[in-house]
């Protein structure tokens, strides 16, 4: 009995290992599916919901940063510390953005509402370079007014 709960034990830990390093080493803001595809790599066995779990484990610790663009798109980041990202409305891809912290603005308004503000999130939403001279628009019409306007100015 007893060696098999140590058992069990060291197998959860394994799992959060593995799942931990795969995050680690992309920078591509994964999916649950794609991080489960990849983790399967070397544990075969594993399961989605053990995955997910996993995931909501290290989130909970502050080890990654779950990040939400809707119900169908939550993302996952092995960067734990605060920094930016750009969210493309074509491709979905989500970017690190390498700006400095804007740390002022967290006291400013602490100042000004009289409230506690110790973090803050920034998300850029647009078109990224790839898709700006790559792939073809998915999204709404304002989207392509936006996209040849940035052509046009490309070609000039
Ligand atoms: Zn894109
Ligand atoms: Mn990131």
């Amino acid at each position: 009995m007893k060696n098999n709960k140590k058992t069990a034990v060291v197998r959860r830990s394994k799992q959060r290992e593995v799942l931990f390093k795969v995050l680690k080493e992309t920078k591509s803001h994964p999916t649950a599916d794609w991080i489960y595809q990849e983790v399967r790599k070397t544990l075969p066995n594993i399961s989605l919901g053990t995955v997910y779990r996993n995931l909501r484990l290290l989130a909970e610790r502050g080890e990654i940063i779950e990040l939400h663009y809707g119900d169908a798109q939550r993302r996952f980041d092995g960067t734990p510390e605060n920094h930016y990202h750009f969210n493309c409305r074509n491709c979905g891809k989500v970017y690190d953005v390498e700006e400095p912290l804007k740390k002022d603005m967290e006291k400013d308004l602490s100042k000004k509402l009289g409230f506690i503000v110790n973090h803050h999130r920034v998300e850029f939403y647009g078109i990224c370079k790839d898709c700006q001279y790559g792939r073809p628009i998915k999204e709404g019409k304002n989207e392509e007014r936006y996209m040849s306007g940035l052509r046009r100015q490309g070609n000039a």
